[in-house]
């Protein structure tokens, strides 16, 4: 259950950004309704910048969502020549962004400007198709339900209520699953959409449709920076995050170095596979670490921590407590299941099993006139003298 709400995190801290930046909106009306008409003129060049941001930073998904929004906008602005004929049934509208939303939160970003692109163009139009054909075919599902009695009440809501609760339930689910700023974005027009819909929320579609793109514009830069910054496996800070606080840090701190031992051994035995998923789980236990440390994956199986403002005498129970922590950790190991009708049936735990790892650490302080890298060559030769020493323990 942890693991399954670990990491939403960051897309629950954009939906609450995003709902925050939404009253204030509401509560500071009269000052932007005076600006409506220059609202009006930016949101073109919004939505072009959000457009080309998010497929520049292969966000393909937002750049459809906010393509979707523009065309919507252009004829909710009477400009798409052919739009009154297209999209004259609201019902249609309504029920094909939803499920386009939806549709988009389950897709991967791919390159737009590739055969994906074309793919997913593809399935914007199939969605939108079938949201015809399903608006034309509901009388006669409801002609033929009508024999429910029991059904009678709910036959109203077939056409567009049965769509966005399945829609709004997909993206929920992919919200959660997915845990991404890319979803939590998604899930926020979503909200608009059918507050707009049953007319809960009755702000211009100008000041909307401005909300809705400078969400997606902060889910590119924040996702990028992530994307960046943080290391892919672990999800902890990557070396070159290490690299930027190296430039910000003061004149007093420590760092350490750690590297599990024996990982080539316990990647022969086990696999590669359960070696990342223990790599996952070793940085999570790392990332615990108390007094401020902050660590990161330096490459391999090896890791960073930094103290800042602390002594190595500060430092190193504190270490101690993370080298006794991965040395304690059970890891339950989940091996790739057979899907034979045996391993179905056959209990849990069965395929679970529990290793565990240790780490030696290296530890060195900031002297006076040296430099980071410097101190980094420290702290790797006191490592190498932990391995030296036996391993599983801390050096100096
Ligand atoms: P020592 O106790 O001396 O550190 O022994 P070691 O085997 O851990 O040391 P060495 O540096 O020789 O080997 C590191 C191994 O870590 C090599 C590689 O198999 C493994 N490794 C490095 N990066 C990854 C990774 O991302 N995933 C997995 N599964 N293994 C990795
Ligand atoms: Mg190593
Ligand atoms: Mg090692």
């Amino acid at each position: 259950m942890n693991q399954f709400f670990s990491g939403i995190k960051n897309s629950l801290f954009s939906l609450i950004a995003f709902s925050i930046l939404f009253a204030l909106v509401i509560e500071f009306q009269q000052h932007w309704l005076v600006k409506i008409s220059l609202i009006e003129q930016v949101l073109y060049g919004l939505f072009v910048v959000t457009m080309l941001l998010s497929s520049y930073f292969n966000r393909s998904r937002l750049a459809l969502s906010s393509g979707l929004f523009f065309l919507f906008y252009l004829n909710f602005m009477n400009i798409l020549p052919w739009g009154q004929v297209l999209f004259s049934d609201g019902r249609w509208l309504t029920i094909t962004i939803a499920s386009i939303l939806a549709a988009l939160s389950v897709v991967k970003d791919r390159g737009l400007l590739s055969v994906h692109g074309i793919y997913r163009l593809m399935l914007i139009a199939v969605i939108a198709f079938t949201c015809a054909y399903w608006l034309k075919i509901e009388p006669e599902m409801q002609a033929m339900l009508a024999k429910y009695t029991w059904l009678n009440t709910w036959l109203k809501y077939l056409a567009v209520e049965l769509v966005l609760v399945i829609s709004g339930l997909a993206l929920v689910f992919q919200f959660i699953r997915e845990k991404s700023l890319v979803t939590s974005a998604l899930l926020s027009s979503f909200v608009i959409w059918l507050g707009h819909y049953y007319q809960i929320i009755t702000l211009p579609w100008s000041v909307l449709l401005t909300l809705v793109l400078l969400h997606y514009i902060c889910v590119v830069l924040v996702d990028s920076y992530l994307f960046a910054y943080r290391d892919e496996l672990t999800s902890i800070p990557s070396r070159r995050a290490l690299n930027q606080l190296a430039l910000s840090l003061g004149r007093k701190y420590t760092l350490a170095m750690l590297d599990i031992d024996h990982f080539k051994k316990f990647n022969d035995t086990y696999g590669h596979d359960i070696g990342d998923q223990v790599l996952k789980l070793v940085a999570t236990k790392l990332a615990q670490v108390k007094g401020g440390g902050k660590v990161f994956r330096y490459g391999g199986e090896e890791f960073t921590i930094i103290f800042s403002g602390k002594t190595p005498e500060q430092a190193i129970p504190l270490l101690e407590a993370v080298r006794q922590a991965v040395q304690d950790y059970e890891i339950v190991i989940r091996q790739p299941e057979r899907k034979t009708k045996k391993a179905r049936t056959s209990k849990k735990s069965s395929n679970a099993k529990t290793v565990s790892v240790t780490i030696s650490i290296g530890l060195a302080a900031r002297a006076s006139k040296l430099s980071f890298e410097q101190t980094l060559k420290l702290a790797d030769q006191a490592l190498y003298r932990a391995k030296k020493a036996g391993r599983n323990n801390v050096s100096q």
